[in-house]
This record gives C-alpha cells, structure tokens and sequence, in this order.
C-alpha cells in the first residue's frame, strides 16, 4: 500500500501499483499528468536586487528575488509578499517564480517609517527581507542643532549648526535646498543656500556674529517650512594671556621691539588665562628652564643667529619644549630668527616673530595642533567656518578643498600643509601661517584665530587681521617675490601637570 500524506522527496513515475480503481484514487490525489513530478528539495529565497534603495513617500521600488533549491532555480515556486515596516503596499500579495526561479514584486513605499521592510515568503516558510528608506515629499517641519547657542560678539558661533528638514510625517527631506538670512545683528553668513544631504541635514557653512552684544538671530527656511535661529552675543572678556619672552643673547633695538610687536598681537587675540605651573623638576636640557620657576602662561625663549642660507634659506626655527600634560597646551617653547638673513631679503622681523610664536602656542606636531590635523585637513570647527567665510564656500573647485585629489572629502575645512605644521600655501597664500614667508603683508586671519579656539584657547576673533583666499590658486604668485621656509623642529616634547611634575 502507498501511504497518501507528505509528498515523497524522490518520485519518479508510478509503476503498476495494483488495480484499476486503485490506480485511479492515486491518480486523483497525485494529478497524474504523465510526466515527472518537480522535487521538493529544501528551498531558500533571495533578494536579486532592489535591496537598500531610497525613495521618496509615494514612489515605487522594484524588487527581484529568487527561489532556489541544491539543483538550481525553482520554477513555479508560489511566494508572497508582506509589508512589515513603513505602511506601504505591493501590487501583488503572492506570484509564482518563472523558469529562471525568479519572481517580481513592485513595492510602493509608505509614509509611517522612514526604514521599511518588505518581507517574500515560500510556501516552505524561507524568508528574504528587501529593505528601503523613505524620503519626505516637502519640507513642512525645521529643526535646529544644537537648540541653545552662544558666542562673542564679533566672532563665528562656537558651535557646528545643523539643521534637519522634515515633511509632514517626520521623514527627512533630502537635496532639498535651505536658505540662510542674518534677520537681527548685522553678522555675516557664508553659503547662504545649503541642500540637505541623505539625512535631510544641512551643515550651516559659517556665521560669523555682527559687532554689538546682544540677541542675533537667522532665518531659515526650506519650501514652506520656517524657523529662526537666536544667539546670544556677549562681549569677550579682556585678555590675560601673558607670554613671557626671554632674550638669549644679545638683541638690538629692533629685534627687540620686533618681538614685542609680535608678542603683543598674539596676547590680543588670545584670552585663555591658564593656570600657572611651578616646576618641580627641570626637563631635558634642550629646553633651558629650571626646576622652582613658575610659568605665566607661557614661556618663549628667543635668540638671533644663523640658521641654514643654503636651499633658498630659514627665516626661523621654533619649537615647544614643554606642554601641559592635561590640555597638550604649550608651557615653553623657543625660536631663533636670522635677523640678518630676513632684512638683507626684505621681510619683515615682527611677521617672522608672529609666525614664530604661531608654532610655539600651538602649531607644532607634538600638540594638540596634531590632534586635529586629519591627513590633509585642520578637523577643527571654528577654522572650518572661516575658512569658509574667507571664500573656499564659493571656490570653484571640489569640496571647498581645491588642489587636493578626489576622492578624498575635505568638508570644507582648510587644508594643511602634510610636511610641516602650516596651511597650505597653494590655497591660503600669504595668510600669516603658510609654510613660507612672503615680502609683504602676512595676516593673521580668522582661520587661524579660530583654529587656536579649536585648539583649546578662548579667543577673540574680531581681532584677527582681514583675510580672504586667494581668488586664483597662489601657484600663480609672481615668481618676482622672494620666499623662504622656517622649520618647526620635530624633537619629542616633554609635558608637565598642573602640579609641576614632568609626566611624560
Ligand atoms: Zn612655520
């Protein structure tokens, strides 16, 4: 007798099984149609494609998916379909694979979620999951990160200012463009329109605070959505940084006054009061300061000579010789300045002297200057937003990065020079902090002001020197204008803690 339940794994055709009447109740329960059966090995269904797609709310997606068995493609294989996430819909609820196994499926996309989930079943019980994400149709709701916002007067806002479109069922809206307008304060936007990206965010690219205290405020606006954006500018508190110079050897007149010069417009911007540090223990030799000393804030060694004339000359050389183990702030550090060899060239001993002290507060490798240097780019938010405000927001090359090779992303934030702790001078030319001197003026700029703001000192950018890039790229610097490189000397840093002791 020949058991009628389970459908046999391996049948081929019946053979004379005993009577007529026998044969024909088989034949009814089997369909006896003459020709073999299809198998019933284990199946497994898969996506083919139309995985992870984005669309809006509305819109219809594709999806291909498979039935297999161990001998191949399963024909007439009966699957269905199942919105589990998101409150879309599928034009078919079930369909039966073709000869290839495959079955098609058009799924339109729901307004309740915005990762969805489509579910094809076999008969077996194997599932695959085709997932999409849904994007709002119109902007109706704006919001703002983060939502409380403070800054000084005159300065770009300390914070990095998101802003996230939505439409009516909460789904972000993506490529959709936002618009920025100062409506109280006088202050100064760069990139007034931003599109949304993937996320439906938009990066405010800068904001800098107009001259007087006080609430400020932006406008944005997306289609029909509507917000504003409310600072509080407050006046920044006078400076009490004090760099302490310390002359090694003789000095004139000039040097001297030079160095003050200097000395005195990098107290201006800086208003970090940082702790003072009476050393316990005297560091390395390199770095010529005493055991009992006590260092208010800083401690700048500065001596004249010879460096190296060869190669087109140094200018200077300069390094910090200890940090502050908590913060990576500078305690001491030195330069040397070839006064000879920088007047015979016609530059300018006080824009040596300031770009000098430039590495010695904090642009060198062993500080928090490296922290922040990202292969080819200075990571920090305040010299991002200058940066952008400077003119890389409308440069019309990639990225707001020119001249460094795709595909690497640069953010908009302002490229370093990778050999050495300076910008790059391709693309900031003569700003202050570029690798080589140039005869004539050197601004210290908002870019690095706030670039010392993202290194941990509080700073007042309204004092930094006008500055904007270079319409073309300085590769077209008149070759007429001498130049020549300083050096940042690369020798280990020691650090001391608040307490006095060298930790590391
Ligand atoms: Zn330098």
């Amino acid at each position: 007798m020949v058991a009628v339940g389970p459908i046999p794994r391996h049948r081929t055709h019946f053979s004379r099984l005993g009577s007529g009447p026998l044969l024909l109740v088989l034949c009814f329960v089997w369909s006896c149609s003459g020709q073999t059966e299809p198998s019933r090995l284990p199946e497994v269904i898969t996506v083919v494609s139309g995985d992870g797609q984005s669309a809006t709310v509305g819109e219809q997606i594709i999806g291909v998916f498979q039935v297999r068995d161990p001998r191949g493609p399963v024909t007439g294989a009966v699957v269905t379909f199942l919105v589990t996430e998101g409150g879309g819909e599928t034009d078919l609820s079930r369909a039966t694979t073709a000869s290839d196994g495959r079955v098609q499926v058009r799924w339109r996309l729901g307004s309740e979620a915005r990762n969805q989930r489509l579910v094809a079943r076999t008969e077996s019980g194997h599932e695959a999951v085709l997932g999409a994400t849904a994007l709002g149709v119109a902007p109706a709701q704006i919001s703002v990160t983060p939502s409380r916002l403070s800054g000084f007067r005159g300065n770009i806002v300390d914070s990095t200012i998101w802003v996230l479109v939505v439409d009516a069922f909460g789904l972000p809206v993506v490529g959709e463009p936002v618009n920025f307008r100062v409506v109280s304060g006088n202050g100064m936007l760069a990139g007034p329109i931003i599109s949304t990206n993937g996320d439906g965010l938009a990066r405010l690219a800068g904001w800098r605070l107009g001259p007087e205290p006080g609430v400020q405020a932006l406008q944005v606006s997306s289609g029909q959505a509507l917000r504003e954006i409310e600072v509080m500018a407050v006046e920044p508190p006078p400076t009490h940084f004090n760099i302490d110079v310390r002359f090694v050897g003789e000095v004139s007149a000039e040097e001297s006054t030079a160095v003050h010069r200097a000395r005195k417009m990098w107290e201006s911007v800086l208003l970090s009061e940082l702790p003072d540090v009476t050393l316990l223990q005297s560091p390395d030799p390199s770095c010529p300061v005493q055991s009992g000393e006590t260092i208010d804030d800083v401690l700048v060694f500065v001596s004249f000579g010879e460096i190296d004339r060869s190669q087109g000359g140094t200018l200077g050389l300069a390094n910090t010789c200890l940090g502050r183990a908590e913060t990576g702030l500078p305690l001491v550090g030195w330069f040397v300045l070839d006064s000879e060899f920088i007047l015979e060239g016609g530059w300018e001993l006080e824009d040596v002297a300031r770009h000098e002290f430039g590495h010695v507060l904090g642009m060198t490798r062993s500080g928090p200057w490296a922290r922040q240097t990202g292969g080819p780019i200075f990571a920090g938010e305040g010299a991002r937003q200058a940066y952008m405000l400077a003119g890389a927001v409308s440069l019309p090359l990639p990225a707001g990065c020119p001249g460094i090779p795709q595909p690497l992303s640069c953010d908009g934030f302002p490229p370093v020079d990778p050999s050495s702790s300076h910008w790059r001078e391709d693309v900031l030319g003569t700003e202050l902090m570029t690798p080589t001197g140039s005869v004539g003026p050197e601004p210290l700029s908002a870019i690095t002001v706030l670039a010392f703001r993202d290194l941990g000192y509080v700073v007042d950018e309204a004092r930094a020197e006008p500055f904007t890039l270079p319409a073309l790229l300085s590769s077209l610097v008149p070759p007429s204008l001498r130049r020549a490189r300083d050096r940042v000397q690369t020798v280990p840093v020691q650090f001391v803690n608040q307490a006095g002791r060298i930790v590391r």
